[in-house]
């Protein structure tokens, strides 16, 4: 591929030698054609599904791909833009898997995307991020497709996790799931429009942090955002979450301004305020986190490491 119109904002060798794994071949169809012609050319996709006739409202596939596997139409189009391209493919739900067999299964990976609104499959990336030490984006379209968010975690370098950024959504899963009932958002009004705009965000997030460092406009844009590691958009101006425009409002925008209508974004920090480390990471990072007078604290450098062991008996 000739890199030579992006070459100057994007590290093309240091993408080059990244591998990125996805989770989520449908919505994601777009976003993983863009990250191709970015550079990345070393892929692994996971998803049990087939491309279906709906899909085509919604989705970058096309009709002639209708009953293949999804990663298998997405496979032939990322060959189809670079032909030099390693991809891999797993046809199957993975989400289930051991943590032995995870830390297993995906051995070289860079960064994981989660590009699904299912609630399990976005916990098992969290996991997996955390047991392999590499990033990790979530990509995720609240109901209708009014608003939307990018979250990503850096294992080596942020606080917070996944799970450590959402403690009450994931409390809200564990107890529809012992009702027997799924809080996961369905793709009904799920229009291409918001899919794409999220994308665009996600696209810039997964180079900014595969070449982070680099002396270019994507290799500033993590280090430019520090730990605001959640980013939230208005897709529509009747976003609301219960009741509320927080978007609008994180943003300090009073209610009647006229120049405020849709596709605004807030990148916060640790929305939900909670309490370090989560049980995701007590359980994969034990060794970065410490205790002093009951609250958590994180290692942040080798004599910190020494001054203060871990006290295992207090974890609980
Ligand atoms: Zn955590």
């Amino acid at each position: 591929m000739d890199f030579s119109r992006i070459q100057s904002v994007i590290d093309i060798p240091v993408l080059q030698s990244k591998t990125v794994t996805i989770f989520g071949a449908g919505g994601s169809a777009g976003l993983i054609q863009d990250l191709t012609r970015s550079g990345i050319r070393s892929w692994k996709l996971v998803d049990p599904d087939r491309v279906g006739v709906e899909n085509m409202s919604r989705q970058d596939h096309d009709p002639g791909d209708v009953g293949r596997f999804k990663v298998d139409a997405v496979r032939d189009k990322i060959l189809g833009l670079n032909p030099g391209a390693d991809v891999r493919t797993i046809r199957q739900d993975c989400t289930s898997m051991t943590d032995a067999e995870a830390r297993d299964e995906f051995p070289n990976t860079d960064l994981f995307i989660a590009a699904t609104d299912n609630h399990q499959c976005q916990a098992f990336v969290n996991r997996l991020s955390l047991i392999h030490t590499v990033s990790a984006v979530f990509i995720g379209l609240y109901p209708q497709a009014l608003g939307g968010e990018v979250v990503w975690t850096d294992p080596a370098r942020l606080d917070c996790c996944y799970r450590c950024l959402c403690p009450s959504r994931y409390q809200a899963h564990e107890l529809a799931k012992v009702t027997g009932q799924s809080l996961d958002p369905t793709s009904m009004g799920a229009d291409i429009c918001g899919i794409r705009i999220l994308d665009a965000i996600a696209v810039q997030i997964v180079i900014g942090l595969l070449t982070q460092g680099s002396e270019n406009r994507m290799g500033r844009l993590i280090p430019q955002l520090d730990d605001r590691q959640f980013i939230q958009v208005t897709l529509s101006p009747d976003f609301q979450i219960n009741g509320r425009d927080i978007v609008r409002e994180r943003l300090g925008v009073a209610p009647g301004n006229p120049g405020y209508f849709s596709c605004n974004s807030v990148a916060l920090a640790d929305p939900d305020q909670g309490q370090l480390p989560c049980e995701d990471c007590r359980n994969f990072r034990q060794h970065q986190f410490f205790q002093v007078d009951g609250k958590w604290r994180r290692f942040t450098s080798p004599e910190s490491r020494s001054t203060h062991p871990i006290n295992s008996e207090s974890q609980d």
